[in-house]
């Protein structure tokens, strides 16, 4: 039976992290549970990381920051702030004030600094928008654009408007020694705004001796402004178009969505499209007709990964929504090709770049079943991803961080693996194993790409045959 080859992030909370409750979407096609730290504290996010290892250590585990953002403070009354259109507003940074109907309080204290006459404010996803008409020391006054309650603790969004909070909060400091000591495998870093961001958190790893890799959540133009070099430093990269939607006009978010996507397939890193994709779904068992085809537009992007948010971490019909996408996946890769004319943005290894397309090229024009290939940091994988095989890519990793890495890129399905002691060896057992597994036939055609000088050293071979030939010739000379 065709397996789906785009990956599926699913954020998971723990309201509802039962083991099965998390088997049933593995088994349905979650590769990639998130946690989103905004709603949870380091002991509910353990619950999460022991259930989830309890159904297979191949599940990746991404961890989700809060970033720097701003929130309005307390209200009074506690239930929110009426307020309608045309009413003025004062508004000011002071993280302990309470807000009233008179005075707006947000947690960011040089907000009226940062701010000018004309700017938008945007306040719970920009359900209420306020724009600044009067500017004093000690205040903004703005006037109501949208009728609406103001409650606490809510987003606010300034499109446009450089803000010089720290990269990171107390809670993700926090968040990120939690994730080191509980071998997390990505953390996903809100509102990236350029490669300093990328860097702080990097530093903090680094100290740590952790190999958790960075993906750089895009949420505003200034991280869009600055994507090329956020992807020099970061692992991968996710198009956040909750927050993008608000801080940048919708109707320009699916053409950032397609340019991010080809910038990081051309640079080999993993990108992952996220919010709203079944949002129906949160309340009701089928998707609208415009977000299945938002799904399929995604894959036909070339995506490597697609994410459910609300939809599985307090949805009604969770299961159903990562059978929908892994149902959309494996209809839309049907009508997809292999990339053959990608140009690889500066490969690190160029030898191994060139196997890899080497190898999906064959698969065009041969009747090759399955790619195998063997791999210390993933690399190889990133690379025989990046062209987008039609054919399943098995992955044989020396690492089970690795494996999980590979949860995220496009087509690959990992293995973990003992080091074997020569290329022979490691070509015999990892077809063999493989065909035990029933991932292949025994007369299958079969190409496999592997390092002869060790794994540190990158791919340095190709070999096509079939995998009987491969799982059953024994090198020293004799045939079995
Ligand atoms: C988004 O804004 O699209 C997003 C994924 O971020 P969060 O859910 O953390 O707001």
């Amino acid at each position: 039976m065709y397996q789906k080859q785009t990956k599926i992030v699913a954020t998971i909370s723990d309201r509802n992290c039962g083991v099965e409750f998390l088997r049933s979407l593995y088994f349905a096609g979650m590769n990639v549970v998130r946690i989103n730290t905004a709603h949870q504290t380091p002991d509910a996010s353990s619950m999460i990381v022991r259930n989830v290892r309890e159904i297979s250590d191949k599940i990746a585990i991404l961890v989700d920051t809060k970033g720097p953002e701003i929130r309005t403070t307390s209200v009074d009354p506690p239930e929110g702030i009426d307020v309608k259109v045309g009413e003025i507003l004062k508004v000011s940074g002071h993280a302990n004030g309470i807000s009233s109907k008179e005075h707006l309080y947000v947690n960011y204290d040089h907000f009226v600094e940062d701010l000018a006459i004309g700017n938008n404010i945007l306040i719970d996803d920009g359900d209420i928008s306020l724009k600044v008409t009067g500017k004093q020391p000690d205040y903004l006054e703005c006037e109501v654009c949208d009728s609406g309650k103001i409650k606490a603790h809510k987003s606010v969004n300034v499109p446009n408007v450089p803000i010089r909070l720290p990269s990171l909060s107390a809670k993700d400091l926090e968040f990120i020694d939690w994730a080191v000591a509980e071998g997390i495998d990505f953390i996903a870093h809100s509102f990236v705004r350029n490669k300093e961001d990328v860097l702080a958190i990097q530093k903090i790893l680094d100290a740590r001796g952790s190999s958790i890799k960075i993906i750089a959540k895009i949420e505003n133009q200034e991280g869009v402004d600055h994507s090329e070099e956020i992807l020099e430093h970061a692992y991968g990269m996710m198009v956040a178009r909750g927050d993008l939607g608000v801080e940048i006009a919708a109707e320009k978010i699916p053409v950032i969505q397609r340019e991010l996507i080809a910038q990081c397939h051309s640079r080999q890193k993993p990108v992952i499209i996220a919010t709203q994709m079944l949002h129906t779904m949160i309340e009701h068992p089928r998707p609208t007709r415009a977000e299945v085809s938002d799904v399929a537009n995604a894959i036909y992007q070339r995506t490597d990964a697609i994410m459910l948010s609300g939809e599985t971490a307090s949805g009604n019909y969770a299961l159903e929504a990562v059978q929908t996408m892994t149902r959309i996946a494996c209809e839309i890769e049907q009508h997809l090709h292999p990339q053959m004319s990608l140009q690889l943005h500066n490969p690190s290894d160029l030898v191994s770049a060139t196997l890899a397309r080497s190898v999906v090229e064959a698969s065009t024009f041969l009747p090759i079943q399955a790619i195998v290939f063997d791999t210390l940091n993933g690399r190889s994988g990133r690379y025989l991803s990046a062209f987008r095989p039609k054919v399943p890519v098995f992955a044989k990793c020396y690492k089970k961080s690795v494996m999980r890495e590979l949860a995220l890129s496009y087509g690959i399905r990992s293995y973990f693996m003992e080091p074997h002691h020569s290329k022979d060896d490691f070509v015999r057992v990892a077809v063999q194993s493989l065909l035990d597994e029933k991932c292949f036939e025994t007369d299958d055609l079969i190409a496999v790409i592997g390092g002869s000088f060790g794994p540190t050293m990158g791919a340095s071979f190709m070999e096509i045959s079939l995998a009987k030939n491969i799982a059953s010739v024994n090198y020293s000379g004799d045939w079995t």
